[in-house]
């Protein structure tokens, strides 16, 4: 066995106890954490939350403060970036216009003194791993935007670095390219078996590509998880409000059963209830969190559903695929209600002003304290 055989969680990147300062202010926290072997991890955060200082400080181009980075065991503090076996691909490409496909993926190993067959079996590798054989004589004025992206990460693995380090790597290609190119950097990952950080300002692109996702604020990593779970078992409101859509519903909670609670939400309501892990103590301000899709939308008051409550139409927006629903319940509260359109949508869809029932069940939502 290769130690990169072994589907265990080896660190390959340790943060202890790190904390970045650039004068009195402070990027990064006493952040620690542990990015592992092979692994895709995705950095998510408003602007300024410290990702981009992460990765310099990765990459070597940033000095640790206090605390230390190892990368496969060692300490990186006094390891300049050209001696680390991490590199780093720009959202700008920074390819050189001048020179070949060929000879811009080949120019970091040239630097490297390598053997001339050693250097063109390489180049080849990464042009066949990227599918841009077809293009090698090419100048990048000569390629589409899609394939200069290939170029620079070629480029960037050619030097089989252990860890690769993607600052919003896809941000120059639109939409549907974008979503196309995301697989392959999935595939060309799994294949090199190479460690990648990804930063990027999409929160789908982040959880399509990522085996874990780091979801930081003001210099601090939150919640760490697989996008499934921090989609569905948000730690934070702040995490659930900051991937995807989703319905907060404030109230006071009170014990309902073995793992269960009641959270009033609104006098002379009904209140609404959930299932959780979470241990609340009886009166304390909770907040339910609900994503629009787990919400159900009928026309007559469903039987069998525990949380349910009537509401008013008063927005719709139609995605093609699925319609958003805003249905005002009682209390000044709208929700968010999400249905698949599986048909075709017909005269039994809803409309405006139509009074309908929301409902979802006991563990559709997530209990949060804050
Ligand atoms: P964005 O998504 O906008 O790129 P980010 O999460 O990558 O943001 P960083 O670039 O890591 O954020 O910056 C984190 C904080 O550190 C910001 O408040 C920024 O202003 C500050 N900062 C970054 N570099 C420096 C520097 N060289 N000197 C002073 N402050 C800095």
């Amino acid at each position: 066995f290769a130690p990169w055989e072994d589907p265990g969680e080896k660190p390959l990147i340790q943060f202890k106890n790190v904390t970045k300062r650039f004068g009195s202010f402070t990027a990064i926290d006493n952040l620690t954490q542990d990015i592992y072997e092979r692994e895709f991890f995705a950095l998510l955060g408003p602007s300024g939350c410290g990702k981009t200082t992460m990765m310099r400080m990765l990459a070597g181009f940033e000095e640790v403060t206090e605390g230390q980075i190892l990368l496969a065991g060692q300490d990186m503090a006094r390891v300049p970036p050209n001696e680390r076996a991490v590199n780093m691909m720009f959202q700008s490409y920074a390819l050189f216009p001048h020179l070949s496909v060929w000879e811009n993926i080949a120019f970091g190993l040239k630097r490297k003194k390598m053997p001339k067959s050693e250097l063109d079996a390489r180049v080849d590798e990464m042009l066949r791993l990227t599918r841009l054989e077809r293009f090698a004589r090419r100048k990048p004025h000569q390629i589409s935007g899609g394939q200069r992206q290939r170029v620079a990460l070629a480029r960037s693995l050619a030097r089989a670095p252990k860890l690769l380090l993607l600052d919003e790597p896809l941000g120059a290609l639109d939409k549907k390219l974008r979503q196309d190119t995301q697989f392959e950097l999935m595939d060309i990952q799994e294949k090199t078996g190479t460690t990648f950080v990804i930063v990027t300002h999409d929160q789908e692109e982040s959880m399509t590509v990522a085996s874990r996702v780091a979801v930081m604020d003001e210099g601090q990593i939150i919640q760490v998880a697989t996008p499934d779970k921090i989609y569905e078992e948000p730690a934070s409101l702040y995490v659930a409000d900051f991937i995807g859509d989703v319905n907060i519903i404030e109230g006071i909670a009170t014990k309902s059963g073995e793992d269960g609670y009641k959270i009033n939400w609104s006098e002379g309501k009904e209140p609404f209830q959930a299932k959780t892990p979470r241990t609340l103590s009886e009166g304390q301000k909770a907040y339910i969190a609900i994503r629009p899709e787990k919400i159900a939308v009928s026309q007559d008051k469903p039987d069998s559903a525990l949380n349910s409550i009537k509401g008013k139409i008063v927005d719709i927006a139609y995605l093609g695929n699925m319609s958003t629903y805003h249905v005002e319940i009682p209390g000044g509260l709208t929700i968010k209600a999400q249905t698949a359109n599986t048909r075709r949508l017909s005269r039994r869809s809803f409309t405006w002003e139509d009074e309908v029932w929301l409902s979802w069940t006991l563990t559709a939502g997530s209990v949060l304290e804050r």
